[in-house]
């Protein structure tokens, strides 16, 4: 049984020390790209170092790196890590009602770009680390296993932050990834495949068709067949279904010149039971048939992003744990929901074998969108049960 009390815990999380943090956090302009995390990184390690937990700097890049802190344990159970991302994407060219990097404060939330996604879950988990390690201080406590909070580089881009640390991880029973899912438990996450195809053709004069290969007229009949494509997958009954979606194309260069080449990228989100593999394969398979045919077809296929579907089964020890972590620290049974975009779980699930809890504050509809913002309220509630789980997990 743990021997912090939930009381103590909660007394040592302080909300205006929450939103001082969430505000700093969403100062720091760690747009990616370029990313440059590393400001931010330095700001992470310094404040778990604080807290009495060995943090350092895994770079990156120049400019970019990851934060890891260990708060060490007897050593008698596994660890838990607490995971949040330090990277933004771009504030877009749509108006912001207010400033996206000053973090201003109205109608109980806190304003700015990474303010959902992610640095409220990061402020969040970053003040549950700090009382935790306050309380087992106090009452010389020691946890059980290592608690371990990792500010990753790098998760809008390729999550290659989050690859950098995996093993440094092991052994720990369980990740919590801070995303913004509005403190409901989301226990799956689509898989991400993007691929890249090109045509290849020969360019003419344009008054001249006729001696060129047409690379837009390859790419307008490979994207006919691409659409109709039948990619086999099951309805997930938490996930929903497979999706593709044609969403970027580039192609040729002048009005009188004919293309030799046209590049679009496609979207597919998988669901467990899907093989990214076969899915390469059935596409160049498509497009060796179109070659087949004749006629001068020639196109190529890159894939730029490939990261598995993630789900955790509900009655996991490890969910249920969680679940009564966020039961006792909110007074309600958490929600459970599916989790539209992938994160970072999709790095630590096949790395460690672990299962992935999603929760952290803010409406995970306004990722990414203009005039992103996080209630106070879910922040601190977060902080209180990210602290209960940690004790649930490691005392
Ligand atoms: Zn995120």
């Amino acid at each position: 049984m743990p021997t912090i009390a939930y009381q103590d815990l909660f007394d040592r999380i302080d909300e205006a020390e929450v939103v001082r943090v969430c505000r700093e956090l969403v100062r720091f302009q760690t747009v990616n790209p370029p990313g440059e995390e590393q400001v931010a990184a330095e700001y992470v390690a310094r404040l778990l170092g604080r807290a009495g937990f060995e943090s350092g700097l895994v770079p990156l890049a120049a400019g970019r790196a990851s934060t890891l802190g260990h708060l060490r344990g007897s050593g008698e159970r596994p660890g838990l890590l607490f995971s949040g991302h330090l990277d933004v994407v771009p504030v877009g060219a749509q108006g912001w009602t207010y400033p996206p990097f000053e973090a201003e404060m109205a109608d109980g939330k806190i304003w700015g770009r990474g303010a959902a996604d992610m640095k409220g879950g990061l402020a969040a988990l970053l003040l549950a680390a700090q009382a935790v390690a306050a309380a087992c201080a106090a009452t010389h406590t020691p946890l059980r296993g290592d608690l371990i909070v990792a500010a990753t580089a790098d998760e809008e881009a390729g999550m290659r932050g989050a690859r950098s640390i995996t093993d440094s991880l092991a052994p720990i029973q369980a990740v919590i990834v801070a995303e913004p899912t509005a403190n409901t438990l989301g226990l799956a996450e689509r898989g991400v495949l993007w691929l890249e195809l090109t045509t290849y053709g020969k360019t003419a004069h344009g008054s001249m068709p006729e001696l060129g290969r047409n690379a837009i007229l390859m790419m307008t009949a490979l994207l006919a067949e691409l659409q109709g494509l039948p990619i086999p997958f099951t309805h997930h009954p938490v996930l929903g279904d497979f999706s593709r979606s044609i969403n970027t194309i580039a192609g040729g260069l002048k009005t009188n010149v004919v293309p030799d080449r046209c590049v679009v990228s496609v979207d597919m989100r998988t669901v467990p039971g899907q093989d990214h593999a076969a899915i390469v394969e059935q596409v160049n398979g498509l497009i060796a048939r179109l070659q087949a045919r004749g006629e001068g077809f020639s196109a190529g296929l890159q894939v730029l992003y490939d990261l598995p579907a993630v789900t955790t089964d509900p009655q996991n020890a490890a969910v249920r744990r969680f679940a009564e972590a966020a039961l006792a620290a909110t007074g309600r049974p958490p929600e459970t929901r599916s989790v539209r975009f992938a994160t970072e779980a999709s790095i630590y699930v096949p790395a460690l074998g672990v299962p992935a809890i999603i929760y952290g504050p803010g409406d995970p509809a306004l990722a990414h969108q203009p005039d992103e913002h996080v209630p106070i309220a879910q922040l601190v509630e977060a902080a209180r049960v990210y602290a209960l789980a940690a004790v649930e997990f490691l005392a």
